[in-house]
């Protein structure tokens, strides 16, 4: 679908230049690095250069001050303790998951829709999935209901993409006695975490207390401190989670197939995770809601119904029944000269929805926001 949609905006960008096309099917930022995280690389890169300085293999898991920056982060975001021994640093998430969906050899529980690579993953590791459709009326919140008491990892990402949604703190409550009752395992995926600012939302899975002993949490300054071409994230396991076999075997996987982050990115890591960094960080998430905000309001005056952008910089919306054209991404595309996301790239059945990533900042909300008002006051749909 994704490979279509390409060829498709390609397509059409040579067929109309004279049309300015606004891309909100991106899930890139636009940048660029907080001041704090391009100032700490520089320096590192210049550390490098020098014979005193210079640093060779480093610690596949990820050097102390980097690990120490992950944990300081989480005592003070989340009041969570984390035992920098638990903390494995890396490339980034989607890499994360595919090591730690190789470590498991239970079935594993995806909540549709989904970012792709869950499934992608999975299946290309020959591992067993289990998709379970989201519901409209649940606010599209994964839910612990109907599941049999047998062990999986279940995958959590929150605040969500592509749903722009987010899980509330009495859901985590639930998750957890799920947990306890059947041994099953969360995989939490935190990639967008610094766009909540909400403190009844989840945002680290560690908020719940007693999660330590069933949940790993993945993390990434990709989307939030625009690492999306430098790279850094970890992963927590816990020594608690199955009785301390999931971490052996993951630092195991680790230690055959990686070599490690890269020293000079460690360094602009732990300065994005500083409180310098968070606060340059939130000012650019602060700006993306804001863009979230300026698409919602025109799509729901003009009838869409809206899910999401409050949390993570992304908006679900239902194809209302007024578009009359089958497919929303042609429909954009040819109409407005928007690209959109069709939701059947984040699972089949959701070809009735789509996505909008605000990612691209407000600028390009404000113009795809007027695109979007004009057409609808014009053709009086
Ligand atoms: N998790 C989710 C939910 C994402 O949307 C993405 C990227 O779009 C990732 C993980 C991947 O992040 P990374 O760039 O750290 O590999």
């Amino acid at each position: 679908m994704f490979v279509q949609t390409a060829k498709r905006k390609a397509e059409y960008a040579a067929a109309h230049p004279e049309k300015k096309l606004i891309d909100l099917g991106i899930g890139d930022v636009s940048g660029p690095l907080p001041p704090a995280a391009a100032r700490a690389l520089e320096a590192a890169c210049i550390a490098q250069s020098e014979p005193k300085s210079f640093r060779g293999y480093g610690p596949e898991s990820g050097y102390d001050f980097c690990k120490k920056a992950i944990a300081d982060y989480y005592k003070r975001s989340f009041g969570a303790e984390i035992n920098p021994g638990d903390i494995f640093a890396g490339d980034g998430a989607k890499s994360a998951i595919t090591r730690l969906f190789a470590a498991v050899d239970c079935e594993i529980v995806i909540f549709s829709p989904a970012y792709p690579a869950y499934a992608d993953c999975a299946l290309s590791l020959g591992k067993k999935i289990k998709i379970i459709a989201r519901s409209a009326a649940d606010g599209f919140i994964p839910l612990p209901y109907g599941l049999t008491n047998k062990p999986r990892l279940i995958v959590l990402c929150s605040p969500d993409n592509p749903t722009g949604t987010a899980i509330g703190r009495e859901i985590m409550a639930e998750w957890l006695a799920f947990c306890k009752k059947s041994g099953s395992v969360i995989m939490f995926d935190a990639a967008y975490e610094r766009f909540c600012f909400s403190p009844d939302k989840a945002r680290s899975v560690y908020e719940t207390d007693g999660m330590q002993d069933y949940a790993v949490e993945i993390g990434s300054l990709s989307k939030s401190a625009c690492f999306t071409g430098l790279r850094a994230g970890w992963t927590i396991i816990p020594n608690g989670v199955s009785g301390g076999m999931l971490k052996k075997t993951y630092e195991r996987m680790l230690s055959c197939g990686y070599n490690g982050l890269a020293y000079v990115v460690q360094k602009a890591a732990a300065a994005a995770l500083s409180e310098e960094g968070e606060r340059e960080s939130a000012s650019f998430a602060g700006k993306i809601l804001a863009a979230a905000e300026k698409l919602a309001c025109p799509l729901e005056k003009c009838g869409f119904t809206v899910f999401g952008g409050s949390y993570s910089p992304y908006l679900w919306v239902k194809k209302p029944d007024f578009i009359k054209k089958a497919d929303v991404f042609d429909f954009f595309l040819d109409e407005l000269g928007i690209v959109v996301t069709p939701g059947s790239g984040f699972g089949r059945e959701w070809d009735d929805s789509f996505r909008l990533s605000a990612l691209g900042g407000e600028e390009k909300a404000e113009e795809a926001a007027k695109r979007i008002k004009e057409y609808f006051v014009r053709t009086k749909l």
